[in-house]
């Protein structure tokens, strides 16, 4: 079902949206898909997508509550009897399907997206190859999920061990990669045996129904991939109920720290399976032997990516203090470069902010650290005549440890820039923090690069990169960033259990 079947008064707001200037959006869904059905809430409540460059509303999609949302698990079980007894060629093959119809479909995928987040279509159209880049990984994963015989102690007994899908699996996603968080989660559970029901963001629910009506029209068998929508209201019911139901197996979550602490004990009654991508804090280290450029680049690739709103973004600039100047000179003339605007306009290199929430806490830190004595070098305030989200790309310098942007993960346009003399220092700062998700250092110093790749306390490092996610890489955090790794064979882990079977009385 496409936009056409919205109400009267937002069909002509949808028209009127210069997101969807084109009709020929099939992908376009106003309804949730549960058991292979386009279903609207039992209450008939729905709720408005807009675009955060102009408040324009792009959909309406199904407010569900935990009623709908026991449907879906339902659906979810019976999908799982015959599902997880498929062979893993013809998951594989299904996964393979899928992949091809997002290839093919890739340019509606990304303006979906961009009118959804707010990210410009470059980035948007990078998102969907990268998010794509999940299910083609696991049509392969799926054949080589193997179990092990093991040498047996007693010639009378042979010892197997079988991975088999642990069931249905929940999986809660966020706002910031509306395409690439769910199927880095839904490719490596389907491979897997497992049925899923995913929950997106209320910002970004109409990349996740779109990712549904490729599933369908790939085959994939009914309640094997079911997505409910749900607004912010709804989403701690819906959360725990996901959390606590004996019918989920497990719980995959990507989003904030805060929210992660709660699903962990949520869980804990049932203990369930539980993977948690959560917030992170990420140190980039520039040290005095780097490569200038490498270094530059690599900052403004990791922090000012999706407008700072990454996990992995780099929250703290910490530069030594022999390249400190030229670092701060270069890098103000890289982000001065920057153009922003709305995703869908051509050259636009930062967007808007997703929400008034975001955008009113990245203006909170910055006043923050303007009030206690920090330097904005570029930027410093909201740019109002673009609209009311977008914030101008900024460098704070003089940043000191008591300031919020010191301490908390921004997820905005902010580089917050701290200098540091020794490298000792630089890794203590690095690491003064509970986070743990990614860190990066620029180093052309062969020792000091297996040095402090092996010191920083996160779950993954880019050394003179700031680009570091890809399907083959095993993603995750460590301290308070989460539990467990998606993408790779490891993120398969999270959907299958070990059986030791002991065949006896062998003769
Ligand atoms: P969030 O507020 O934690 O929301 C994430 C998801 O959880 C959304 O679907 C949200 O629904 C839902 N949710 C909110 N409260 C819930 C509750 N009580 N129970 C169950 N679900 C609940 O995070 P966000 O602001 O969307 O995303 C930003 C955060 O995600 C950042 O901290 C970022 O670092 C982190 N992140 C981590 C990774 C990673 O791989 N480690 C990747 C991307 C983002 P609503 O949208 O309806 O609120």
């Amino acid at each position: 079902m496409s936009v056409y079947k919205l109400n009267v008064f937002t069909c002509r707001a949808v028209w009127k949206c210069k997101a969807f200037s084109s009709r020929n959006m099939h992908l376009l869904q106003d309804k949730a898909f549960v058991n292979g059905r386009w279903i609207a809430a039992a209450s008939n409540n729905t709720f408005q997508v807009t675009n955060p460059a102009d408040g324009c509303v792009i959909g309406v999609v199904p407010d569900m509550n935990t009623a709908d949302v026991q449907q879906a698990i339902g659906a979810a079980k019976s999908a799982f009897d015959s599902w997880q007894n498929t062979t893993a060629k013809e998951r594989g093959k299904i996964l393979r399907k899928w992949f091809d119809l997002m290839e093919q479909n890739g340019d509606e995928l990304a303006k979906i997206m961009t009118a959804e987040s707010g990210k410009p279509i470059t980035e948007s159209k990078g998102e969907v190859v990268y998010g794509n880049s999940f299910i083609d990984l696991y049509a392969e994963e799926a054949r080589r999920i193997n179990g092990e015989i093991i040498q047996s102690p007693m010639p009378s007994k042979k010892i197997l061990i079988e991975r088999q899908p642990i069931g249905v699996a929940a999986l809660i996603t966020p706002w910031n990669f509306p395409h690439a968080m769910i199927t880095r989660k839904a490719g490596a559970a389907l491979a897997a045996g497992c049925t899923v029901v995913v929950k997106p963001a209320e910002d970004t629910p109409l990349t996740a129904l779109a990712l549904a009506k490729l599933a369908e029209e790939a085959g994939v068998p009914q309640g094997v991939f079911n997505v409910i929508t749900c607004d912010r209201q709804n989403a701690s019911d819906v959360g725990n109920l996901l959390c606590t139901s004996d019918d989920v197996a497990g719980v995959s979550f990507t989003g904030s720290t805060a929210v992660g602490k709660i699903l962990y004990k949520q869980c804990a009654q049932g203990i369930k399976r539980l993977g948690l991508e959560l917030g992170g804090n990420a140190p980039l280290v520039v040290f005095d032997s780097a490569n200038l450029a490498v270094a530059v680049n690599g900052t403004m690739a990791s922090k000012f990516r999706n407008c700072g709103q990454t996990c992995v973004s780099a929250n703290r600039l910490l530069i030594q203090s022999k390249i400190y100047d030229t670092y701060v000179d270069e890098l103000s003339k890289a982000i001065k470069g920057l153009k922003q605007g709305r995703g869908d306009e051509a050259g636009v290199t930062a967007g808007p902010l997703i929400n008034k929430a975001q955008f009113d806490k990245v203006s909170a830190l910055v006043k923050d650290a303007l009030d206690k004595g920090a330097k904005a070098v570029v930027g410093g305030k909201p740019a109002p005549q673009l609209g009311d989200l977008f914030y101008e790309p900024t460098m704070l310098v003089n940043v000191t440890s008591d300031m919020r942007v010191y301490n908390e993960e921004v997820f905005g346009p902010i580089a917050t820039v701290l200098k540091f003399e020794t490298e000792e220092e630089g890794i203590k700062i690095a690491n003064s923090t509970n986070s743990g998700l990614a860190g990066y250092f620029f180093s052309e110093d062969v020792n000091q690069i297996f040095r402090v790749a092996r010191k920083m306390e996160v779950g993954m490092v880019g050394v003179n990169e700031g680009l570091i996610s890809c399907a083959e890489a095993a993603f995750g955090g460590i301290k308070e960033s989460g539990l467990g790794r998606e993408g790779s064979h490891h993120g398969i882990e999270e959907y299958t259990y070990y059986k030791y079977v002991c065949v006896g009385n062998l003769n």
